[in-house]
């Protein structure tokens, strides 16, 4: 997987960008505010549909202009595909897929990222719903099927939770529950078997990076953790959800919210058996970090037969030399990397390398 080409119309700070990149490491060097993150911002977008900063997609139109342009060309499996987002000011984006015009939420699948930046702390840091959010992208990478249920599922609670709040005022009956239940019950096995799948495989490779980086001292793990669930995973997720959905439906009456289900679980890290959110330092929950993004470039790279493209956004300052050589040795030769950094002297002599100087909207080689 390999973006060759990014094009800009008065998308952020960019009046306009035509620029060509290496399929090795692309180096974004320039002050703060210069826009280095955009480019990743823009790259991102062209994976996910939307950018990892803000949900409003008019704070992506450059301020003194009403409509901009993203166009990506990329390479996947060996075809050449072309992404296109027009994007107007209060209005819905127009995104087209080889010139077909596509919907946002299939977007996800074609060109595949992986992104690293200094924010991604908070995933251990943070609250659930940021560590669901990441697996749930990572899959839905992987697997398109996956996101249209994912979807389907985060629907179908909307609309369970709508009903509760009727039952609770008397407006419905609450005999309507049950084949609603059914249907969340099914998604939300899927959903669950998908995920525990991933974790699995993304534990065992994140724990092989993590042996790799701390020399073989420390070992990291992850732990799927279903709401309302006990250490096992039950064997038969369908009944299982059946049953709890069944067991808490008062309790969801009156609380008008469904407290069972994959959009209440958690993942929980531990580095030697122990929490990372609450005993890992800073440079051990670091290294846990980097062990992830790592895990996730092979997890995508054995689901989809090939790599993803890298972002690393300000992240080489925050490493310590031997991770950042660790990472370098990695990525080399076999991910193409788009790396921002404020300070070119973090890459010696970084063979393979393109150098691009960025500065106020404008980019040099
Ligand atoms: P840093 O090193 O601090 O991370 P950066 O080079 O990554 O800086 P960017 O985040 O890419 O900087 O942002 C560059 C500039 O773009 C900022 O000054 C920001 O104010 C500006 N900017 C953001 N959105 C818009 C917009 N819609 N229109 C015009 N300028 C914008
Ligand atoms: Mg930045």
């Amino acid at each position: 997987m390999r973006v060759d080409r990014l094009s800009l119309r008065n998308y952020r700070n960019y009046k306009t960008l035509d620029v060509n990149f290496t399929n090795n490491i692309n180096i974004f060097v320039g002050e703060n505010a210069q826009g280095k993150t955009n480019i990743l911002e823009a790259v991102y977008l062209g994976a996910v549909g939307r950018s990892h900063r803000t949900a409003e997609d008019d704070d992506l139109v450059k301020w003194d202009q009403d409509s901009a342009s993203v166009d990506l060309f990329f390479t996947r499996h060996n075809v050449e595909n072309k992404l296109g987002f027009r994007l107007i000011k209060g209005r819905n984006k127009e995104i087209l897929f080889n010139d077909f015009i596509i919907k946002p939420r299939e977007v996800i699948g074609s060109l595949n990222v992986v992104l690293f930046s200094p924010e991604d702390l908070w995933l251990i840091k943070g609250a659930p719903s940021l560590r669901r959010r990441f697996l749930d992208i990572e899959i839905s990478q992987a697997s398109p099927l996956y996101y249209r249920n994912l979807l389907q599922y985060n629907r179908a609670v909307t609309q369970r939770n709508h009903l509760l709040k009727k039952v609770l005022n008397r407006n419905k009956l609450p005999e309507l529950l049950p084949s609603w239940d059914e249907q969340l019950a099914k998604l939300a096995a899927f959903i669950v078997d998908k995920r525990l799948e991933a974790v699995k495989k993304l534990g065992m490779l994140a724990n092989l990076m993590h042996r790799r980086l701390t020399g073989s001292r420390e070992s990291l793990s992850f732990v799927y953790q279903m709401a309302g669930g006990e250490d096992d995973i039950p064997g038969d997720l369908y009944q299982w959800y059946r049953d709890k959905l069944a067991e808490q439906r008062e309790v969801d009456i009156a609380r008008g919210s469904t407290s069972v289900g994959p959009h209440r679980d958690d993942i929980i890290l531990r580095v030697n058996a122990r929490e990372l959110r609450s005993f890992g330092s800073q440079g051990q929950q670091r290294t846990g970090i980097l062990a992830l993004k790592l895990a996730e470039l092979e997890f995508l790279k054995s689901e989809t037969g090939e790599y993803p493209v890298l972002l690393l956004d300000d992240v080489m300052s925050e490493l310590d030399s031997l991770r950042r050589e660790q990472l370098l040795s990695f990525i080399r030769d076999r991910v193409q990397t788009f790396i921002t950094a404020t300070d070119a002297t973090l890459f010696p002599a970084m063979r393979a390398g393109r150098y691009f100087r960025v500065q106020d909207g404008k980019i040099t080689e």
